[in-house]
């Protein structure tokens, strides 16, 4: 299971992208991925349907991923594809499951960045996909990452509390997270969400580990924290339900399936399993 920590399993080509003819030069013996502006792909269960590249290439919707190997790998923006990146997401390999969440990420953003945020005019990609350009005023336009925090909140006795949300699958539960407001660091966020949503002050906030989560532009940033009671308010109404576990009490509601966990790739799955394996510490 990829923790996000090493290098990524492909080569970006940030050197050598933005000479066109060049990225021109690998679409034909290249391999294609299909995706969606709402981060639907070509992928089925076992894995993504790669495909040889059909008809020319075209630098408005074909975007250089990178180097896999040798081997060039390109995100084809489409009007429709079979599977969600939800659906297929838990079975692909580490390798397969980082290109198809910079695929998602990437398209989607594509398909949301249109129009300039400053002049209000068209842009277009460049860079072979790494960026869009405004043909108004000019100005580059980066791919949005929204930054939202993940905690895990600890008692006094290393008790987990988790929580669910009504519009979760029944049963599941999970991790606290919120986005980060304009303004203010991450650590403030976590302050700032746990506060809000169920009424808890928190002390020795300690970054874990972050994973991009392209749904459809977050980037997942963990940390651990310590309550300083236990006692949960629930406040905003975005939280239904919290509960405090001890770890023979989590593997039993999970053993029985009174709970569910989170999906197996996200950061929030491996926060709960890393405090259940008793080293729920910064990866
Ligand atoms: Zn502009």
């Amino acid at each position: 299971m990829s923790t996000w920590t090493g290098p990524q399993p492909f080569d970006r080509c940030q050197d050598r992208r933005f000479d066109a003819d060049w990225v021109a030069s690998l679409w034909p013996a290249s391999r294609v991925l299909g995706v969606t502006g709402t981060g639907r792909l070509t992928a089925s269960p076992g894995g993504l349907d790669w495909s040889a590249p059909a008809g020319a290439y075209d630098d408005q919707r074909h975007y250089l991923l990178g180097l896999v190997g040798d081997q060039a790998v390109f995100a084809e923006q489409v009007a429709d594809a079979p599977v969600t990146l939800r659906e297929v997401m838990d079975g692909l390999a580490d390798a397969e499951l980082e290109v198809a969440f910079t695929a998602a990420a990437l398209v989607g953003w594509h398909a949301r960045a249109g129009f300039c945020p400053v002049c209000g005019a068209g842009t277009v990609a460049a860079g072979g996909g790494l960026l869009r350009q405004c043909t108004g005023c000019g100005v580059e336009l980066h791919p949005r990452t929204d930054p939202a925090v993940i905690v895990a909140i600890l008692d006094a006795d290393d008790r987990l509390l988790l929580g669910r949300q009504p519009v979760w699958p029944e049963r599941r539960y999970s991790v606290f997270a919120g986005f980060a407001e304009a303004g203010e660091s991450l650590e403030q966020a976590v302050h700032r969400e746990m506060a809000e949503e169920i009424g808890l002050a928190l002390a020795d906030v300690t970054y874990l580990g972050s994973q991009p989560w392209p749904f459809p532009q977050s980037l997942m940033v963990g940390f651990r924290a310590r309550a300083a009671s236990a006692d949960v308010r629930l406040l905003d109404g975005e939280i239904e339900q919290a509960r405090w576990f001890t770890r023979s009490e989590l593997s039993a509601a999970i053993a029985s399936g009174e709970v569910l966990l989170p999906m197996t790739t996200s950061i929030a799955n491996r926060m709960i399993n890393s405090w259940l394996d008793g080293r729920l510490g910064p990866a």
